[in-house]
């Protein structure tokens, strides 16, 4: 892979890696594009780091192969030095400032001390760059590992766990890099429990479970894939609206949950919902007006990811 040229995607082609009897994975593959943030998201185990190791050329898969731009490549020197890499578990020599444990990888990949002081800036430990790793805190060293990963500003960016031990400050540093990587069309690899934190900041969710890929989809086709209910729930008017009729015609079609007086819920799968709206708001029904406000609530990523773990 020349140092230059562009890189259209990344595939990760049917890759098996057994660990004697362990099948850790097995015929796993996926894409990732420029532009585009890619998680790896499944339980302790399931072979996400695995999966990461091979692209970082540390493990060779048993079955498969990484493609660049369509061809199989092998991870050699120039390939891996287009990549950035943050570690599940860092582990720095305590000894050293940050600054020289940085400018140790800067030497090694050719980065000028300008961009490590941009940097230092960037993962907001300007500060503290002079004195020694063992005062850090995990917040502080996972930034600084961070710092190291983009230092050679790398074509993609592999994060293995990346906000575990991150405090809020250390998130808000994550998510800027992540957004400039994404804006420059560049690629971000992450692997993750953290669905909740990560949902809206990701184009494509990879669920991997015991070493098999189980779903591998935008946000909207892994809500459709998993088809759980969505919640919708309207507000009823007071006393002196008659909310009998409303409730009637809803029942008909609908399974309607009362909460006291005041709302009503009612669980629809996402191609009932328009069906849902026509019965409430036909723009000749009387009923309407028993309706104060309405609130729709989609399952949350958690739930999904739950779901398909279990039902696949
Ligand atoms: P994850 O990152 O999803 O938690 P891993 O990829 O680390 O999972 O591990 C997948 C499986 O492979 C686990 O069962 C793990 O014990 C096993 N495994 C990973 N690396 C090795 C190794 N170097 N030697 C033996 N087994 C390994
Ligand atoms: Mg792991």
């Amino acid at each position: 892979m020349p140092p230059t040229k562009k890189m259209n995607n990344i595939e990760f082609h049917k890759i098996t890696k057994r660990f004697g009897k362990l099948r850790a994975l097995d015929g796993v593959s996926l894409e990732v594009l420029p532009g585009e943030t890619v998680l790896l998201a499944g339980p302790n185990g399931a072979g996400k780091s695995t999966l990461i190791n091979i692209l970082l050329g540390l493990y060779l898969p048993d079955g498969g192969e990484i493609r660049i731009n369509g061809s199989r490549v092998p991870v050699d020197k120039a390939l891996k030095s287009r990549m950035g890499y943050l570690p599940e578990n860092v582990a720095f020599s305590e000894n050293l400032s940050g600054w020289s444990m940085m400018a140790f990888f800067a030497r090694a990949r050719g980065v000028k001390k300008q961009r490590m002081r941009e940097v230092f800036d960037r993962i907001g430990l300007s500060p503290h760059a002079k004195r020694s790793i063992s005062g850090y805190s995990k917040g502080m060293r996972q930034r600084l590992a961070l710092g190291i990963s983009i230092l050679h500003e790398p074509d993609i960016l592999i994060l293995d766990e990346p906000t575990s031990g991150l405090d809020q400050e250390g998130l808000g540093v994550l998510w800027a890099v992540m957004e400039e990587w994404k804006e420059k069309q560049r690629m971000i690899l992450i692997s993750s429990h953290d669905l909740g934190l990560l949902e809206k900041r990701v184009d494509k969710f990879c669920i991997i479970r015991s070493g098999h890929l189980i779903a591998s989809d935008g946000p909207l086709a892994l809500r459709d894939k998993a088809a759980l209910p969505i919640k919708v729930y309207f507000s009823l008017n007071g006393e002196d609206a008659d909310h009998q009729p409303l409730l009637d015609r809803l029942r008909e079609r609908f399974s309607v949950h009362e909460h006291e007086d005041t709302s009503i819920q009612i669980n629809v799968a996402s191609d009932e919902i328009v069906t849902l709206m026509d019965t409430v708001f036909a723009s000749d029904s009387p009923d309407r007006a028993a309706i104060h406000s309405l609130r729709v609530m989609e399952p949350e990523l958690e739930h999904i990811y739950e779901h398909l773990l279990e039902s696949s």
